[in-house]
């Protein structure tokens, strides 16, 4: 009997867990944590509610916090099973649990520091030993390798097209003498994106667990890569400094992968790019290492030798003295620091410089959650407060939204359009409700099958 039980990301796109049992034997894919609103960011804390000698292993889709910043917690308690993942993932997954453990410790000490926390001292969530401790137990599984997880259960990863690295966890049981295939899609990348490959397309599957963050929207059709230009070009019209605050694994790759297309192409005049994160420089490094994820384009450049994330100017800003320098840049130069939402990292050193002059410009890339400086700034905000002070914001204020990693319902339904026949069910998870509820009702109207949103904790017989 294959069980599922869904114990993360339900109504919600965070906290991605998903149990997988057959013969006993118990996986668990993904180990999300919860973020954003309070009530979700409390479950952290709860206690796990499976015995972690129980779980046999980890199969991790991707590097992003919501589907793996839990692990650490988890081998806190104990848990010291395997940890599968691609190659590349396990990578990024060095340089993300390190950073999510030490958000985790400046928070603790932020409030024990203000004492606002009712837990004295307050305790972070796990520490840099315990994601360092995480990090001993992960194995990579390349895409395309099939491995046994029982005597009757395998795992294949499967290009997902959302970051680097990132997979569906293809899984085939056989019970009774049949084999059936699970997929789990994780986050589903969309097509024709730079640098990765299109998600892997897939032809049959009985039971089909899918995100649905933008199960009620379209993307915008511009090419951002334009929209880029214009920013970039009317930047330097104005003659100030272009800041980007930027999202260090995957975004600042993109856009340095666009601003080096649109050098070469005289289409931008060539300009001094500073990327100002270590975190950032890091990732870049990773991507630069695992061009055996690319597509075939930037495989070809890489093999031509050419260094697809480096524009003619660019230069990578280590250490503090190296950030600090910046502050001599008045014009004509383009900064790229995190964090993306201007919650913290040296963005706010910049911001606090520049947002003051009509000269320069601020260009936002990435979502921009509420409550945040970011937003604040999107939605004309006449000063922030960075480091305790008001910083008026005079600066033009730019945002490009079709940078999206997730498919759009379009592309949702164009990828499962490629399946030959119906799955016996598909469950939608990874989306607020009504996202859940739009993308199950598309399902159904366009293909007629079975679809479920299924609670939190709710658990199903598969076969
Ligand atoms: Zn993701």
């Amino acid at each position: 009997m294959v069980r599922i039980k869904f114990m993360g990301a339900t109504g919600t796109v965070t906290g991605s867990k998903t149990l997988l049992e057959l013969d006993g034997k118990k996986f668990l894919i993904d180990c999300g944590m919860f973020q954003g609103l309070k009530r979700l960011r409390l479950m952290n804390w709860e206690a796990f509610p499976i015995p972690l000698e129980e779980i046999d292993a980890i199969i991790l889709t991707h590097a992003h916090i919501d589907h793996s910043g839990y692990i650490p917690r988890l081998v806190k308690y104990g848990y010291r099973n395997k940890i599968i993942a691609t190659p590349t993932t396990t990578d990024l997954c060095k340089i993300m649990l390190i950073d999510s453990a030490h958000l985790q410790e400046e928070d603790a000490e932020y409030a024990n520091f203000k004492r606002f926390s009712k837990h004295k001292p307050a305790l972070p969530l796990y520490t840099i030993e315990d994601a360092q401790a995480s990090l001993e137990l992960f194995e990579g599984l390349p895409y395309g390798e099939r491995i046994s997880l029982t005597a009757n259960m395998t795992l294949t990863f499967r290009d997902a097209g959302h970051i680097l690295g990132s997979a569906f966890a293809d899984i085939r049981v056989s019970v009774g003498g049949e084999e059936k295939r699970i997929l789990f899609t994780g986050d589903l990348g969309r097509p024709s994106q730079p640098i990765l490959r299109d998600p892997h397309t897939v032809y049959n599957v009985d039971y089909l667990v899918i995100e649905s963050t933008y199960g009620d929207r379209l993307h915008e059709d511009n090419s951002v890569k334009d929209e880029l230009a214009k920013v970039v070009n009317e930047s330097v019209e104005r003659g100030g400094v272009l800041v980007i605050p930027s999202f260090a694994v995957g975004r600042t790759q993109t856009i340095l992968f666009y601003l080096r297309e649109l050098e070469k192409e005289g289409r931008i005049p060539v300009l001094p790019v500073y990327v100002d994160s270590p975190m950032a420089i890091e990732a870049t490094e990773i991507f630069k290492k695992h061009f055996e994820d690319y597509d075939l384009e930037s495989k070809k450049l890489k093999i031509e030798g050419e260094d697809i994330f480096s524009t003619t100017h660019l230069r990578f800003m280590k250490t503090r003295e190296q950030s600090v320098s910046l502050n001599k840049v008045k014009e004509k130069a383009i900064i790229i620091s995190a964090s993306g939402m201007v919650t913290g990292g040296r963005i706010l050193h910049h911001l606090e410089r520049l947002l003051p002059s009509e000269k320069n410009t601020v260009l936002f890339i990435g979502y921009q959650a509420e409550g945040t400086r970011g937003r604040a700034i999107l939605e004309g905000a006449e000063s922030i407060k960075i480091h305790g002070k008001h910083v008026p914001v005079r600066a033009k204020i730019e945002n490009i939204t079709g940078f999206s990693a997730h498919a759009d319902y379009n592309e949702i339904l164009a990828w499962l359009s490629n399946f030959h026949r119906a799955p016996r069910k598909v469950f939608i998870i990874h989306g607020e409700k009504p996202q859940s509820e739009a993308l199950a009702s598309r399902i159904q109207a366009v293909f007629g099958w079975e679809v479920e949103i299924p609670e939190f904790m709710s658990e199903y017989v598969l076969t």
